[in-house]
């Protein structure tokens, strides 16, 4: 039985460039380059990467002025648009504001004084800039210079979160400024979908998800996805990043992939889903996942493609599948919409599974 769709909560949009956030708009994925901005090549070798895995947005550091000075020549040659991570310079904002970048992060706990902020959202202002203000732990300097309460629970730590996000919104209300996104993120799954779900509750901006610091490829993606899963299930969330320590290319590939799940955006390659192996199984069946899986990068949207360890559970578990293969010994056998169409060795199994989904794609588009 189909699921409803989630019911997504109104927010205001925002416009990165071409890429709208909130407002309806698909949940866009973000992630971030972690090669020295300033770099030029580098970093454009790795923004096409990420554009390449689906990321609709890209954000880059700009620590030094060398940093700013490169955007213009990243902009120009970038097939998505650019959001500049401010830290602690303001004028790192307003020279990348200059440069024409499409988006600006500040942190509310390192650009804190007033006129600096004030300058920023007139410079943004004036070009139509949207800023995102990005809470984090490391915002709430109460907290970082008193003794750190290592038993302290999640909601006092959310109070202060939410206190710091008001009270820097006060300085954009009072400049009548509103192309904002805001983010509360943690490393906590936890304190993050507390602190972003009384967001939801108590603004309209648009909202970026978020678990910060989450770790490495298989903590990470584990941790942003039960916070991230949890958010999105219940309609909040407009943008996301998976944060991972691992190629960026990751991140993206992790949140098309959760967004998938949730329905929320279509794949744009095959579904692949593989049994869990058992007792029973006649192949070697994890390299043989991620050699199809590999094969199907890019290819194969809207099918499901299964990857089953033997003859005798696995057609009936990858029923559903357009196109199936279950290990036989030595060999597949390969089944399309549930019929068995013919056997090939084991050598020959993934060409063959690509064979068949290109030849369904074909006939599906033949069919109109
Ligand atoms: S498909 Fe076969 S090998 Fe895979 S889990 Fe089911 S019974 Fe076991």
């Amino acid at each position: 039985m189909e699921h409803p769709a989630i019911q997504r909560r109104t927010s205001r949009q925002v416009h990165v460039g071409p890429v709208a956030i909130g407002g309806g708009a698909p949940v866009s994925v973000q992630s971030m380059t972690n090669t020295p901005t300033r770099d030029v090549e580098a970093t454009v070798a790795q923004i096409g990467r990420l554009a390449g895995a689906g990321a609709d947005i890209v954000r880059v550091a700009v620590p030094t002025q060398a940093d700013t000075a490169a955007l213009g020549a990243i902009l120009a040659r970038s097939p998505v648009p650019i959001v500049a991570d401010v830290h602690f310079h303001f004028e790192r904002a307003l020279e990348a504001v200059a440069a024409g970048v499409h988006k600006i992060r500040l942190n509310p706990g390192n650009i804190a004084d007033r006129d600096r902020v004030r300058r920023v959202i007139d410079a943004c202002g004036e070009r139509g800039i949207p800023i995102r203000i990005g809470v984090n732990e490391g915002s709430i300097v109460e907290r970082r210079d008193g003794a750190k309460r290592a038993a302290e629970e999640a909601a006092p730590l959310v109070d202060l979160m939410m206190a710091k996000l008001e009270s820097y919104l006060a300085i954009f209300d009072a400049c009548g400024f509103g192309d904002l996104v805001l983010a509360a993120k943690s490393p906590d799954a936890l304190t993050c979908i507390e602190a972003t779900r009384r967001m939801a509750r108590r603004w309209d901006y648009p909202l970026h998800l978020g678990v910060t610091h989450a770790g490495d490829l298989e903590t990470g993606i584990i941790r942003s996805s039960a916070a991230l899963g949890a958010l999105l299930a219940d309609g909040i969330g407009e943008t996301i990043r998976i944060s991972l320590a691992a190629d960026p290319v990751e991140e993206v590939r992790a949140a098309r992939e959760l967004l998938a799940a949730l329905r929320l955006r279509a794949r744009e390659e095959a579904e692949i889903i593989a049994c869990p192996t058992c007792g029973r199984i006649q192949i070697d069946l994890l390299p043989l996942v991620a050699a199809i899986r590999r094969a199907l990068r890019g290819r194969g949207a809207g099918l499901k493609v299964a990857v089953m360890g033997c003859v005798v559970n696995g057609p009936g578990e990858a029923a559903d599948a357009h196109v199936a293969v279950c290990g036989g010994k030595g060999s597949g056998v390969l089944y399309v919409d549930g019929r068995r169409v013919r056997t090939v060795a084991e050598a020959d199994i993934v060409a063959a599974v690509v064979a068949e989904v290109e030849r369904y794609g074909r006939r599906a588009e033949a069919q109109g």
